[in-house]
Protein backbone atom coordinates (compact mmCIF):
# COMPACT_ATOMS: atom_id res chain seq x y z
CA UNK A 1 0.00 0.00 0.00
CA UNK A 2 1.86 3.11 -0.84
CA UNK A 3 0.18 6.03 1.05
CA UNK A 4 0.95 9.87 0.71
CA UNK A 5 0.52 11.68 4.24
CA UNK A 6 0.10 16.20 4.09
CA UNK A 7 0.57 17.62 6.91
CA UNK A 8 -0.06 20.87 7.59
CA UNK A 9 1.20 23.62 9.48
CA UNK A 10 -1.21 23.73 11.83
CA UNK A 11 -0.62 20.10 13.15
CA UNK A 12 2.95 20.46 13.49
CA UNK A 13 3.17 24.09 14.87
CA UNK A 14 1.75 26.08 17.69
CA UNK A 15 -0.24 29.04 16.87
CA UNK A 16 3.15 31.20 18.01
CA UNK A 17 4.69 28.85 14.59
CA UNK A 18 7.37 26.91 17.13
CA UNK A 19 7.31 23.53 16.70
CA UNK A 20 4.41 21.40 18.43
CA UNK A 21 6.44 18.81 19.52
CA UNK A 22 4.52 16.53 21.09
CA UNK A 23 2.59 16.06 18.26
CA UNK A 24 5.54 15.92 15.63
CA UNK A 25 6.72 13.22 17.85
CA UNK A 26 3.34 11.34 17.66
CA UNK A 27 3.68 11.92 14.39
CA UNK A 28 6.73 10.30 13.34
CA UNK A 29 6.44 7.60 15.62
CA UNK A 30 3.12 6.50 13.81
CA UNK A 31 4.34 6.75 10.45
CA UNK A 32 7.95 4.90 11.43
CA UNK A 33 5.64 2.00 12.77
CA UNK A 34 3.49 1.99 9.43
CA UNK A 35 6.35 1.76 7.24
CA UNK A 36 7.74 -1.15 9.50
CA UNK A 37 4.60 -2.55 9.07
CA UNK A 38 5.17 -2.57 5.20
CA UNK A 39 3.58 0.64 3.89
CA UNK A 40 5.06 2.89 1.46
CA UNK A 41 4.91 6.74 2.69
CA UNK A 42 5.44 9.56 1.19
CA UNK A 43 5.20 12.60 3.00
CA UNK A 44 3.71 16.44 2.05
CA UNK A 45 4.68 18.71 4.74
CA UNK A 46 3.65 22.35 5.02
CA UNK A 47 5.54 24.49 8.05
CA UNK A 48 8.21 26.20 6.43
CA UNK A 49 7.22 29.65 6.59
CA UNK A 50 5.08 29.06 9.47
CA UNK A 51 7.94 27.53 11.85
CA UNK A 52 10.70 30.56 9.83
CA UNK A 53 8.20 33.12 10.96
CA UNK A 54 8.39 31.63 14.72
CA UNK A 55 11.89 31.04 14.97
CA UNK A 56 12.41 34.66 13.64
CA UNK A 57 10.66 36.18 15.64
CA UNK A 58 7.67 37.38 13.44
CA UNK A 59 4.40 38.53 15.19
CA UNK A 60 2.45 37.10 12.47
CA UNK A 61 2.80 35.16 9.01
CA UNK A 62 4.13 37.27 6.71
CA UNK A 63 2.58 39.27 4.09
CA UNK A 64 5.00 40.31 1.65
CA UNK A 65 6.99 37.92 -0.88
CA UNK A 66 10.63 38.63 0.18
CA UNK A 67 10.28 38.05 4.16
CA UNK A 68 7.92 34.74 3.03
CA UNK A 69 10.99 33.39 1.18
CA UNK A 70 12.90 34.17 3.76
CA UNK A 71 11.01 32.65 6.59
CA UNK A 72 10.59 29.60 4.14
CA UNK A 73 14.14 29.22 3.69
CA UNK A 74 14.57 29.80 8.04
CA UNK A 75 11.85 27.05 8.46
CA UNK A 76 12.55 24.26 5.77
CA UNK A 77 16.02 23.84 7.49
CA UNK A 78 14.06 23.64 11.31
CA UNK A 79 11.95 21.30 9.54
CA UNK A 80 13.98 18.80 7.84
CA UNK A 81 15.92 19.14 11.09
CA UNK A 82 13.63 18.04 13.11
CA UNK A 83 11.99 15.43 10.65
CA UNK A 84 15.70 13.80 10.33
CA UNK A 85 16.44 14.10 14.33
CA UNK A 86 12.91 12.05 14.87
CA UNK A 87 12.94 9.50 11.97
CA UNK A 88 16.71 8.47 12.74
CA UNK A 89 15.27 8.00 16.39
CA UNK A 90 13.49 4.72 14.28
CA UNK A 91 15.72 3.98 12.01
CA UNK A 92 14.29 5.41 9.05
CA UNK A 93 15.79 8.09 6.38
CA UNK A 94 14.61 11.09 5.60
CA UNK A 95 14.39 12.47 1.67
CA UNK A 96 13.90 16.48 0.88
CA UNK A 97 11.88 17.38 -2.34
CA UNK A 98 11.54 21.11 -3.30
CA UNK A 99 9.05 21.65 -6.03
CA UNK A 100 7.57 24.56 -8.03
CA UNK A 101 4.62 24.53 -10.41
CA UNK A 102 6.93 25.03 -12.83
CA UNK A 103 8.58 21.53 -11.97
CA UNK A 104 5.06 19.93 -12.36
CA UNK A 105 4.07 21.25 -15.39
CA UNK A 106 7.36 20.83 -17.39
CA UNK A 107 7.21 16.76 -18.56
CA UNK A 108 10.51 16.32 -18.30
CA UNK A 109 11.10 17.58 -14.48
CA UNK A 110 7.95 16.15 -13.49
CA UNK A 111 9.10 12.37 -14.82
CA UNK A 112 12.57 13.32 -12.98
CA UNK A 113 10.49 14.09 -10.15
CA UNK A 114 8.44 10.49 -10.40
CA UNK A 115 11.83 8.73 -11.22
CA UNK A 116 13.33 9.93 -7.75
CA UNK A 117 10.49 9.49 -6.00
CA UNK A 118 9.98 6.05 -6.70
CA UNK A 119 13.89 5.04 -6.07
CA UNK A 120 13.86 6.96 -2.83
CA UNK A 121 10.43 4.42 -1.91
CA UNK A 122 12.51 1.40 -3.32
CA UNK A 123 15.98 2.69 -1.58
CA UNK A 124 13.42 2.95 1.42
CA UNK A 125 13.23 6.00 2.71
CA UNK A 126 11.27 8.62 3.53
CA UNK A 127 10.83 11.44 0.78
CA UNK A 128 9.10 14.98 2.30
CA UNK A 129 8.36 17.29 -0.17
CA UNK A 130 7.20 20.64 0.17
CA UNK A 131 6.52 23.79 -2.51
CA UNK A 132 10.10 25.36 -3.08
CA UNK A 133 9.08 28.83 -1.46
CA UNK A 134 12.11 30.32 -1.13
CA UNK A 135 11.82 30.70 -5.63
CA UNK A 136 8.26 29.99 -6.19
CA UNK A 137 6.53 33.40 -7.30
CA UNK A 138 2.71 34.04 -7.05
CA UNK A 139 2.54 33.65 -10.55
CA UNK A 140 4.03 30.38 -10.85
CA UNK A 141 3.30 28.74 -7.14
CA UNK A 142 1.38 25.67 -6.73
CA UNK A 143 0.25 27.88 -3.75
CA UNK A 144 -0.99 25.49 -1.15
CA UNK A 145 -0.10 22.12 -0.34
CA UNK A 146 -3.21 20.56 -0.45
CA UNK A 147 -3.08 20.72 -4.42
CA UNK A 148 1.06 19.70 -3.98
CA UNK A 149 -0.41 16.61 -2.24
CA UNK A 150 -2.74 15.71 -4.79
CA UNK A 151 -0.50 16.07 -7.58
CA UNK A 152 1.98 13.93 -5.58
CA UNK A 153 -0.44 11.17 -5.11
CA UNK A 154 -1.35 10.78 -8.90
CA UNK A 155 2.21 11.51 -9.27
CA UNK A 156 3.41 8.41 -7.41
CA UNK A 157 0.24 6.28 -8.23
CA UNK A 158 -1.05 6.28 -4.48
CA UNK A 159 -3.63 4.15 -2.91
CA UNK A 160 -4.28 6.69 -0.39
CA UNK A 161 -3.68 10.55 0.42
CA UNK A 162 -4.58 10.97 3.70
CA UNK A 163 -4.76 15.23 4.66
CA UNK A 164 -3.90 15.66 8.59
CA UNK A 165 -6.22 18.94 9.30
CA UNK A 166 -6.63 20.61 12.18
CA UNK A 167 -10.59 19.85 11.71
CA UNK A 168 -12.19 16.02 11.67
CA UNK A 169 -12.70 16.24 8.10
CA UNK A 170 -15.61 17.84 5.81
CA UNK A 171 -18.83 19.60 7.78
CA UNK A 172 -21.81 20.53 6.27
CA UNK A 173 -21.44 23.63 7.97
CA UNK A 174 -18.70 25.70 9.36
CA UNK A 175 -18.64 23.50 13.32
CA UNK A 176 -16.74 26.88 15.08
CA UNK A 177 -20.26 28.47 14.06
CA UNK A 178 -22.58 26.25 13.42
CA UNK A 179 -23.83 23.87 16.30
CA UNK A 180 -26.08 21.65 13.97
CA UNK A 181 -23.02 20.77 11.47
CA UNK A 182 -22.38 17.20 11.09
CA UNK A 183 -19.01 15.34 9.91
CA UNK A 184 -19.41 13.97 6.64
CA UNK A 185 -17.98 10.74 6.38
CA UNK A 186 -18.05 9.56 2.86
CA UNK A 187 -17.92 11.81 -0.67
CA UNK A 188 -18.66 9.48 -3.94
CA UNK A 189 -18.68 12.40 -5.86
CA UNK A 190 -18.01 16.22 -5.86
CA UNK A 191 -21.76 17.62 -6.36
CA UNK A 192 -21.93 21.42 -6.58
CA UNK A 193 -23.21 21.14 -3.20
CA UNK A 194 -20.14 19.18 -1.59
CA UNK A 195 -17.82 22.26 -3.29
CA UNK A 196 -20.01 24.93 -1.90
CA UNK A 197 -18.88 23.79 1.67
CA UNK A 198 -15.58 24.32 0.65
CA UNK A 199 -15.47 28.17 1.99
CA UNK A 200 -12.47 29.82 2.59
CA UNK A 201 -11.56 28.75 6.11
CA UNK A 202 -7.76 29.10 6.54
CA UNK A 203 -5.34 29.03 9.91
CA UNK A 204 -3.30 31.80 10.99
CA UNK A 205 -0.03 30.39 9.66
CA UNK A 206 -1.12 27.86 7.01
CA UNK A 207 -2.65 28.69 3.41
CA UNK A 208 -4.93 25.79 2.94
CA UNK A 209 -8.99 25.70 4.03
CA UNK A 210 -11.60 22.91 3.28
CA UNK A 211 -11.60 24.97 -0.40
CA UNK A 212 -8.32 23.55 -1.17
CA UNK A 213 -9.19 19.95 0.32
CA UNK A 214 -12.16 19.81 -1.68
CA UNK A 215 -9.95 20.88 -5.28
CA UNK A 216 -7.31 18.47 -4.34
CA UNK A 217 -10.19 15.63 -3.89
CA UNK A 218 -11.07 16.43 -7.52
CA UNK A 219 -7.69 15.02 -8.45
CA UNK A 220 -7.14 12.28 -6.54
CA UNK A 221 -10.37 10.78 -7.23
CA UNK A 222 -10.18 11.61 -10.94
CA UNK A 223 -6.70 9.25 -10.62
CA UNK A 224 -7.63 6.70 -8.57
CA UNK A 225 -7.01 7.23 -5.20
CA UNK A 226 -8.78 8.32 -2.04
CA UNK A 227 -8.66 10.77 -0.29
CA UNK A 228 -9.03 10.95 3.36
CA UNK A 229 -9.57 14.11 5.62
CA UNK A 230 -8.67 13.64 9.38
CA UNK A 231 -7.29 15.33 12.72
CA UNK A 232 -4.28 15.70 12.83
CA UNK A 233 -4.34 16.40 16.20
CA UNK A 234 -5.57 12.80 16.74
CA UNK A 235 -2.64 10.79 14.80
CA UNK A 236 -3.51 7.32 16.42
CA UNK A 237 -6.38 7.30 13.78
CA UNK A 238 -4.01 6.62 11.64
CA UNK A 239 -3.88 3.05 12.61
CA UNK A 240 -7.87 2.93 12.93
CA UNK A 241 -7.55 4.06 9.27
CA UNK A 242 -4.72 1.47 8.40
CA UNK A 243 -7.21 -0.92 10.14
CA UNK A 244 -10.18 -0.25 7.86
CA UNK A 245 -12.37 1.60 10.02
CA UNK A 246 -14.32 4.98 9.13
CA UNK A 247 -12.35 7.97 9.88
CA UNK A 248 -12.35 11.77 9.31
CA UNK A 249 -14.22 12.36 5.47
CA UNK A 250 -13.28 9.56 3.07
CA UNK A 251 -13.54 10.83 -0.79
CA UNK A 252 -13.19 8.00 -2.60
CA UNK A 253 -11.65 7.05 -6.46
CA UNK A 254 -13.95 7.49 -9.72
CA UNK A 255 -13.61 3.24 -9.96
CA UNK A 256 -13.55 1.67 -6.04
CA UNK A 257 -17.11 1.44 -4.14
CA UNK A 258 -18.00 2.07 -0.58
CA UNK A 259 -15.78 -0.03 1.93
CA UNK A 260 -17.47 2.26 5.05
N1 LIG B 1 4.70 25.62 1.46
C1 LIG B 1 4.18 26.31 2.60
C2 LIG B 1 5.09 26.13 3.81
O1 LIG B 1 5.77 25.17 3.91
C3 LIG B 1 2.83 25.82 3.04
C4 LIG B 1 1.74 25.86 2.06
C5 LIG B 1 0.45 25.39 2.69
O2 LIG B 1 0.29 25.48 3.92
O3 LIG B 1 -0.41 24.91 1.98
O4 LIG B 1 5.06 26.95 4.68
Amino acid sequence: MKIVIKIGTSTLAHESGRLNIRRTEEICKIISDLKNAGMEIIMVSSGAIGMGTGKLGLKDRPQDMPTKQAAAAVGQCELMYTYDKLFSEYNHTVAQLLLTAADVESEERHQNFTNTLNRLLELGSIPIINENDTIATEEISIGDNDTLAAITARSAGADILVLLSDIDGLYTGDPHKDPEAVLIREVHELTEEIMALGGSSGSNLGTGGMKTKLEAAGICMASGCDMIIMNGARPELLYSLMDGEAVGTRFFAKHTSSRG
